[in-house]
């Protein structure tokens, strides 16, 4: 089955919507080898044996929106809500760029107070002056006006990560109260494009009520979208949350969550080329190596946590969070190991931008000379 397709992509020609179902449907072992190594081999072509690191700053938990299937979401009153100290937030950014991590990823619940905006303003021009303007600031702090997006670029961030979710519309209605909009995320996609980030977006991996059919509309999706970069992974229960109320956990399998993360990896390598992707924290929470076994299959980003352990407890989006009680630095050292372990160099010091962005940006110049 899988022969046809490697076929068209030794020769170059593109495949199309069958295809990208066939290589997500594939159960057979061997097929899925040759799947990963098929994937593997195209990332290595177009992004190196680098591994990135963007060591992520989960800075608060206080979010604004109400989605069904993240567990800090507004409604869920079971759980302490924090935002860490600025003094807390740059020392952290300090470790990033004291242990050669290349960027840091500023996360939080959506947040879109004028308080929080110019917080977020103050923290990107310290980071920037502390690290000599070095280190890269990428940002994930939900749908916000033009206005802030272009603050926080001035500021000195540059890429900026909002994952689609998914981009069957109906499915992103069933999985969101009626006041979230995809129309309105999806324009915040093309606000920051127009802003100047590297845009990155994705989509959850096995969802309820997801279909092998949306998965593949989905990778097109992000091919359409001229995106820059790429973050997917499984969906996962997460207890006080309505999306996994409403169906029994027992029916629930991380096995079938890890390998569908691991296709859609390899099926969007093979598919978008030039762009990073990034192997998902929670690809490691359904498997102890899910995060090795994403490189392996076409990723070539990781994610470290930095965020003072303290914290962690308070932002879990999904049940059983990996590494919730391991400070950075115990996290550098098992990362590193298992990177080199698996034939992979880490690229220190580096910004490790994408390949994707940089032509994009070249042929908008092109287009603006002639
Ligand atoms: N509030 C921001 C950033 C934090 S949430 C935003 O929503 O963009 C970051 C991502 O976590 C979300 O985009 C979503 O894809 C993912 N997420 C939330 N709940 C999850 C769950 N239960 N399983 C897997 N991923 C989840
Ligand atoms: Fe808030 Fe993001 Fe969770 Fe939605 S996914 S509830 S916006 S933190």
């Amino acid at each position: 089955m899988i022969k046809s397709i490697v076929d068209k992509i030794a020769i170059n020609e593109n495949l199309q919507q069958d295809d990208l179902r066939l290589l997500l449907s594939i159960s057979n072992l061997d097929e899925l080898k040759t799947l990963y190594e098929t994937a593997y081999r195209i990332k290595l072509k177009n992004v190196g044996n680098k591994v990135y690191f963007r060591g992520i700053i989960e800075l608060s938990n206080i979010c604004e929106k109400d989605c069904f299937y993240c567990g800090i979401r507004k409604s869920n009153g079971n759980i302490a809500r924090f935002i860490m100290k600025e003094d807390e937030i740059l020392r952290a950014a300090q470790w990033a760029f004291d242990n050669k991590y290349g960027s840091v990823v500023l996360q939080s619940g959506e947040n879109s107070t004028p308080k929080f905006i110019s917080f977020i303003t103050r923290l990107l021009e310290q980071i920037k002056m502390a690290t000599n303007d070095k280190l890269g600031i990428t940002l994930s702090l939900g749908e916000q006006t033009k206005k802030a997006y272009q603050q926080w670029f001035d500021a000195g961030a540059h890429r900026y990560l909002l994952r689609i979710e998914t981009s069957n519309r109906k499915l992103y209605k069933k999985l969101h109260p009626d006041d979230h909009d995809y129309e309105a995320r999806l324009e915040c996609l093309n606000i920051l494009r127009d802003v100047g980030y590297q845009v990155g977006t994705g989509v959850m991996i096995g969802l309820p009520f997801q279909t092998v059919d949306d998965l593949a509309n989905d990778i097109i999706f992000l091919k359409e979208n001229d995106i820059d970069m790429i973050g997917m992974g499984p969906y996962l229960p997460h207890h006080d949350t309505p999306l996994a109320q409403s169906f029994n956990k027992n029916d629930f399998n991380n096995v079938h969550q890890l390998n569908m993360g691991l296709k859609m990896i390899s099926a969007t390598r093979i598919y978008c080329q030039d762009v990073n992707i990034a192997a998902a924290t929670a690809l490691q929470a359904v498997h102890p190596k899910g995060r090795e076994m994403g490189i392996q299959a076409g990723a070539n980003i990781i994610m470290p946590n930095i965020t003072d352990a303290k914290y962690r407890t308070f932002y879990q989006l999904y049940d059983n969070k990996p590494c919730i009680d391991e400070n950075s630095d115990q996290c550098r050292e098992c990362l590193e190991e298992r990177i080199l372990n698996i034939g992979e160099t880490i690229g220190y010091n580096e910004r490790g931008d994408s390949p994707h962005f940089k032509k994009r940006r070249s042929g908008h110049l092109a287009n603006a000379d002639s």
